[in-house]
């Protein structure tokens, strides 16, 4: 997807010579424009420029999206999301449950559950991958699979679902070994919470089976060979 595809619906963007008035999607205020997607959708200065997880909830909560990874790739475009920071520990639970909210059309559950899933992943500090042995990535597919369940510390089958799916995010994450990457850890965390929805509720997500990182020239510490997200062409 291009850098400048609408984060909205990965639509391409519209431009004219004359400015047209439009509402932003996000924030809902006027704005005069010369740049709007095929759908029309429109994000303003202010919304696009936000906070990491402000842009994330707001981009999740109005996207009409069932793509995690397309909608987690044009956030991850955004200038305000780092190339490594916490702001993935939310970016990973809110991309699942927007693509499967949006699936499911129960839009009012999806809003609720991204909201909580921010406050649960703020608890998910940086440098928790190395320091505690959690991948941020990982534990916030562990928080969607709870939130989907509606699982608490006193539920039965969904904690073991829960717990189970943090564990199979993070051994897929650690048998890569380090230097941490947010973009791989989000690529791979992605990819086992598809198998494991599959197996486990019978449910589809639409993540691709192959994934092409476009972010290594960004990354110091990118693997890049050993690295199954690595573009072979750039090498
Ligand atoms: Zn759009
Ligand atoms: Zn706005």
């Amino acid at each position: 997807m291009h850098k400048s595809n609408c984060l909205l619906c990965g639509s391409p963007q519209i431009y004219s010579t004359e400015p047209a008035n439009y509402t932003c999607s996000l924030c809902q205020a006027q704005f005069e424009s010369e740049a709007a997607c095929e759908q029309g959708h429109f994000i303003c200065n202010t919304c696009h420029s936000s906070s990491a997880n402000e842009l994330i909830e707001a981009v999740c909560v109005h996207s009409t999206s069932k793509k995690p990874l397309e909608m987690a790739i044009s956030l991850m475009n955004a200038p305000c999301i780092s190339m490594h920071g916490p702001e993935h520990h939310f970016l990973v639970p809110a991309v699942l449950l927007a693509a499967y909210y949006n699936q499911t059309g129960d839009i009012k559950e999806k809003e609720r559950k991204i909201k909580v899933a921010r406050q649960r992943a703020g608890n998910v500090l940086g440098g928790f991958c190395g320091f505690y042995g959690a991948c941020g990535a990982g534990v916030g597919t562990g928080i969607f699979i709870s939130l989907i369940t509606d699982s608490t510390p006193l539920s039965q089958e969904t904690w073991g679902l829960a717990n189970q799916m943090t564990a199979e995010s993070l051994r897929c994450i650690g048998a890569l070994g380090g230097p941490r990457c947010c973009k791989r850890d989000t690529f791979m965390a992605l990819k086992t919470a598809k198998k494991f929805v599959k197996q486990k509720f019978q449910g589809y997500l639409d993540v691709p089976d192959s994934i092409t990182c476009e972010f290594n020239e960004f990354n110091q510490e990118c693997l890049e060979e050993k690295c199954p997200f690595h573009s072979r062409e750039t090498l």
